[in-house]
């Protein structure tokens, strides 16, 4: 459907759990977010409808998220019962990579048709004290088994914050030179414990990575379901990429909705705009949760109001951890 500026929404994000294996700085404190109580949190029957209903809306395409999705039991399983919603063409997931590889068969099996693996730093020394978790060698296993194995596309994301060393960003781009997978830097958006963080504009990120990647030269080929902007460079078996929200801001193309894990349809990553799903979940009804979904989806605001210096104050009711990035 399309929403009140003409945007077509056909993308959801759904987050299926605020718990995680991690405890990334911009987005976690040490001792892990205050968890939402099991009975809170979506059942998997109640994510099939809301893919249902999303599907009835014209959705087709499905990111499952977190928290650390992986980390949600039996979530295979709901890969495979939402492959089977009708309409429902794409099931991707932004994970970690931490549990990746020895669960990649079953989700590939259960209908998983991408997968995006976020990782900020290629020494295991930072990403040890970036994460607060000794899980380098595990995530490079996982990227490893995906790229090898080749039947989905794989992308890396990786948050753009100012480095020590730049040549940590250097080289999580030049991942994209040795391996066939496209490698995105994302802004630091001004969210919860990111706000801490010395942001980064593209232009001089693209300029950190030159003595890498040479001259990035834009491509207009759509390769993906989102806003981020690719670049080839010469040699890189992948593209570099740029998910730029701030420093080129991309509202009027914006297509998705999220769902937080307890139910809140949050129409804009910024404004608490959108709609608690609670109670039409409640009610058991398709239609009522169909329209309840319209309606969410009717109060998307035109554009998001972070900026440089970060953002107008005001209400911040969900973590990252439950909107799922
Ligand atoms: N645990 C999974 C993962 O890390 O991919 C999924 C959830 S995580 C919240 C989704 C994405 O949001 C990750 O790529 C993470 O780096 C990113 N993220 C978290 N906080 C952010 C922030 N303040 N600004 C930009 N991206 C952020
Ligand atoms: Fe966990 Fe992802 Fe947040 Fe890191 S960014 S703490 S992996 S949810």
């Amino acid at each position: 459907m399309k929403d009140t500026y003409g945007r077509e929404i056909d993308y959801i994000r759904i987050s299926v759990t605020d718990r995680c294996n991690l405890r990334c700085r911009y987005c976690m404190p040490e001792e892990g977010v205050e968890s939402i109580s099991h009975d809170r949190i979506l059942r998997f029957a109640e994510i099939v409808r809301i893919a249902e209903a999303a599907a009835a809306l014209g959705i087709s395409k499905i990111k499952l998220t977190g928290g650390e999705p992986l980390v949600r039991r039996g979530i295979v399983s709901l890969v495979r019962e939402l492959k089977q919603v009708p309409g429902i063409r794409e099931i991707t997931m932004t994970t970690n990579g931490v549990l990746l590889g020895e669960m990649y068969e079953d989700l590939l099996e259960a209908g998983l048709t991408a997968v995006t693996i976020s990782l900020d730093t290629l020494d295991p020394k930072e990403y040890a004290r970036m994460t607060r978790r000794d899980e380098f060698a595990r995530v490079m296993a996982s990227l490893e088994k995906a790229v090898k194995d080749g039947r989905i596309p794989v992308k890396i994301n990786c948050v753009s914050y100012r480095r020590e060393d730049p040549q940590e960003l250097r080289n999580i781009a030049l991942l994209a030179k040795e391996y066939p997978v496209h490698v995105r830097f994302i802004e630091m958006m001004p969210i919860g414990l990111g706000k801490q963080f010395a942001w980064l504009s593209q232009e001089e990120l693209m300029e950190i990575l030159r003595p890498a990647t040479g001259v990035l030269i834009p491509v207009e080929e759509v390769l993906g379901n989102g806003p981020a902007r690719y670049f080839r460079a010469e040699g890189f078996a992948g593209r570099v990429g740029f998910i730029s929200a701030i420093s080129h801001r991309f509202c009027d193309g914006c297509n998705r909705i999220r769902i937080t894990s307890e139910g809140y349809l949050k129409s804009c990553l910024q404004y608490e705009t959108g709609i608690d799903l609670r109670e039409a979940l409640a009610a058991e009804d398709p239609q009522r949760l169909k329209e309840a979904m319209a309606e969410g989806i009717r109060r998307k605001p035109h554009q998001h109001h972070f900026t440089e210096q970060g953002e107008i104050p005001q209400e911040e009711r969900h973590k990252m951890s439950q909107i799922g990035g």
